[in-house]
């Protein structure tokens, strides 16, 4: 079932303006995100308010960031009464979620440390900046729990992609180190309006960050993915050898048993992880291993 939007008439295509039609997608996109009755929810471009209004109805709280100055001020009047509806104008990518989740003055008592509880996310993200949001909630993993969001077709297939797959690359690996992703279903283009010259799809992070139980940290794994991924027709090797001598090279992979031939996409993050650490062992104690 479709519903035509007014506002999708003045829509900026430069701020990827495609607003959602299908009202079953958006009782698809709202219960992906599981009970959200007692949880802060947070919209990300939220536009005319096309999912807006069954998150406002069902979540504990929501925080919507609309960029669009007349998108958020409109949204802002219509939900000017609605006590548990926040609206905020900014670019998403500017947000500081620590200031913006951090206790208000007066919630807390004195000498006591609450665990504060996560948060869901959820958008029908602007395509051209998807990769940049993504990177930019993992960047504060530690106050969410469940990503809901709306992206290119191909860029969810990336997402999802194994080890092994032609589509697997940086953008799989680093989802796929902070979360367990998952591809729920597409919406053709018709679904939006205007319709996208692509086709869409609705994925679901589930944050489960593996860093620390893969003995490295998620700042050294990323930007060893962005080495060994920078040219994707090159062997692993000789993309190391960017930075890494022949030497150092050689004998970390004979240290973690992977063949010099490989490319970056056939490894596990399990693989990943090892040669991060046969790279960069750690540095001995001083004194340590010095006869006294
Ligand atoms: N949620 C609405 C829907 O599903 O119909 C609108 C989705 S539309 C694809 C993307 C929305 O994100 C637009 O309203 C756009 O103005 C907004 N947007 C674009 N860039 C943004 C940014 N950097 N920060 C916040 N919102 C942004």
């Amino acid at each position: 079932m479709t519903k035509d939007n007014g506002a999708a008439r003045r829509g900026k295509p430069k701020l990827g303006q495609h607003f959602l039609r299908d009202t079953s997608a958006v009782t698809r996109i709202v219960e992906a995100l599981g009970d959200i009755s007692q949880s802060t929810v947070l919209e990300i471009g939220p536009g005319p308010g096309t999912l807006t209004g069954m998150l406002a109805k069902r979540s504990g709280r929501l925080i919507a960031i609309e960029v669009d100055r007349v998108l958020a001020a409109q949204l802002s009047m219509a939900y000017a009464l609605v006590p548990n509806v926040e609206v905020i104008q900014a670019d998403v990518l500017t947000v500081n979620f620590d200031t913006l989740f951090a206790p208000r003055p007066g919630t807390m008592r004195p000498g006591i440390t609450r665990v504060l509880d996560k948060v869901r996310v959820v958008g029908n993200l602007p395509y051209y900046i998807t990769s940049d949001i993504l990177l930019h909630l993992f960047a504060f993993e530690r106050h969410f729990d469940r990503v809901v969001i709306m992206v290119q077709r191909e860029v969810a297939d990336r997402l999802v992609a194994e080890p092994g797959h032609s589509e697997y690359g940086l953008l799989s690996a680093t989802a796929q180190l902070y979360a367990h992703v998952e591809k729920l279903f597409e919406l053709p283009p018709e679904a939006f309006s205007p319709p996208p010259k692509v086709h869409s799809a609705v994925i679901r992070l589930s944050m489960e960050p593996k860093a620390e139980e893969l003995g490295v940290s998620a700042e050294a794994m990323v930007d060893f993915f962005k080495l060994a991924f920078s040219q994707k027709r090159k062997t692993l090797s000789n993309n190391l050898r960017v930075r890494y001598s022949e030497a150092v090279v050689k004998a970390a992979l004979k240290e973690t048993k992977i063949k010099a031939s490989v490319r970056a996409e056939a490894l596990s993050l399990d693989q990943m992880a090892a040669l991060v650490r046969a790279l960069a062992p750690v540095p001995a104690l001083p004194g340590a291993g010095t006869p006294s």
